[in-house]
């Protein structure tokens, strides 16, 4: 069976990033069920020897109604469903917000194993955020920059025991 690794975390993370350096030219757009997938991106990554498939939850960005917090959770549940792990994603630069907390609180109620991935590490700035993260109870965050391609040896020691 093959992995399957959802990234997940608030809009403008670096999610999307992410999924682009990992995944090759197979990207498959999904669209089976509209309004929840509808911005869901699936595809076929490589880490070193690691082989899995990558879901990128993205639906939030381009939803502009009332319900955000259950297209949220609809979309982030959706790849939790197939997810073996999940990749939630924070800001370093920022630290955690009470948006992260909010969604750590609810990933807690799931079995799904998930990975703290602090992201924007690159350079001094991602610091204070990332001892901070450490406060959301994930464990050990696996600090990154995605657009520099930093931190993969991290993630890919993180994924290795789900393979
Ligand atoms: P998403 O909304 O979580 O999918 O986030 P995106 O991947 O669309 O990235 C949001 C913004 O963060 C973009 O402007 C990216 O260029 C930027 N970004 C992503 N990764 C990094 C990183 O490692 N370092 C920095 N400084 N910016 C990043
Ligand atoms: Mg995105």
């Amino acid at each position: 069976m093959t992995l399957t690794v959802a990234i997940i975390g608030r809009p403008n993370v670096g999610k999307s990033t992410l999924f682009n350096r990992l995944v090759g030219k197979r990207v498959a757009i999904v669209d089976d069920m509209p309004g929840v997938t509808r911005d869901r991106r699936e595809g076929d990554a490589t880490l070193s020897d690691l082989s899995f498939r990558i879901i990128d939850t993205a639906g939030l960005e381009n939803v502009h109604d009332s319900s955000l917090e259950s297209r949220m959770r609809e979309q982030t549940e959706a790849a939790f469903l197939e997810a073996d792990v999940a990749l939630m994603m924070i800001d370093a630069r920022t630290g955690p917000t009470p948006v992260d907390e909010h969604f750590v609180q609810w990933l807690r109620r799931h079995k799904t194993p998930v990975i703290l991935v602090a992201n924007k590490c690159e350079g001094a700035a991602g610091q204070s955020g990332l001892l901070e993260s450490y406060a959301l109870g994930l464990g050990e965050p696996v600090p990154l920059s995605a657009e520099h391609g930093q931190g993969l040896v991290d993630l890919y020691n993180a994924l290795r025991p789900y393979a």
